[in-house]
């Protein structure tokens, strides 16, 4: 049985004081999620050190949402992976479309990212995805296996065994327009087929996870697909009762 997870990327979103709000109230709502299901939530840099302690004890992981691709020194503006993992949390997404598409980053720095995070014992939330002229142009396949080639296939498989992959095809972030359960199963089921090529079985068990206009509304028929672990959940992560919701769609 592969891990069931529901992750929230707040993104550029909540005051500390609004963070600490909307943890509240995922604490009070968490019970009626089932107990086989992971959650997570990840907040903006700012707000790590006191969610970890709002969280402590409780159910809900903590992630970041990006690390530096070095370990320390005159990097002025950066945050590592080391400092991350001190705030107390345990995951850090890395690869999210925005900081390719927005910050430039390479599949080759991602890979330094993604080293520095399983050194510093942070479990990355992996994300791959293709472009709507990627989708249009029919080379979306190709697009999402030279990503995974060029940072997951790269890992040795105790590395693999951390990570949590996120499928996010970029049309459907932010827009309202959510892949079918067709194409995230095919995607998915590709990916793992990829995977497969270097780890063998092992590619069962990675957890890939949906993103794109997740919603109360779609979650339940994207994870009925045998692939799709669970779900990286934007704009939906923000309002707690539907967040919770889609933690209770598996
Ligand atoms: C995301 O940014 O990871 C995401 C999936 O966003 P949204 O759910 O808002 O499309």
């Amino acid at each position: 049985m592969r891990r069931k997870i529901v992750a929230g990327n707040w993104k550029m979103n909540t005051t500390p004081a609004e963070g600490k709000a909307l943890i509240g109230e995922l604490l009070s709502k968490i019970a009626d999620v089932p107990a086989g299901v992971e959650v997570i939530v990840s907040t903006p840099f700012t707000h790590l050190v006191p969610a970890a302690e709002q969280l402590s004890g409780s159910r809900i992981a903590l992630s970041a949402q990006n690390c530096a691709n070095k370990e320390s020194g005159a990097y002025t503006g950066e945050i590592s992976a080391k400092m991350v993992a001190a705030t107390g949390a345990q995951y850090v997404i890395l690869g999210h479309s925005e900081r390719r598409e927005y910050y430039g980053e390479t599949d080759a720095i991602l890979l330094e990212k993604t080293k520095l995070a399983l050194e510093n014992g942070l479990a990355p939330i992996f994300c791959i995805g293709e472009k709507l002229e990627e989708r249009e142009s029919n080379i979306h396949f190709d697009v999402v296996k030279t990503q995974i080639e060029a940072v997951v296939c790269q890992l040795s498989s105790e590395e693999l065994s951390k990570v949590v992959l996120a499928y996010e095809p970029v049309w459907a972030i932010g827009t309202g327009k959510t892949a079918t359960s067709e194409q995230a199963q095919e995607m998915h089921a590709y990916i793992r087929s990829v995977l497969a090529v270097k780890f063998g079985k092992q590619a069962e068990e990675v957890a890939i996870l949906y993103g794109g206009s997740a919603k109360p509304g779609n979650a339940p028929e994207l994870f009925s697909q045998p692939d799709v672990d669970g779900g990286l959940i934007g704009g939906a992560s923000l309002v707690a009762d539907d967040f919770i919701a889609i933690a209770k769609s598996f």
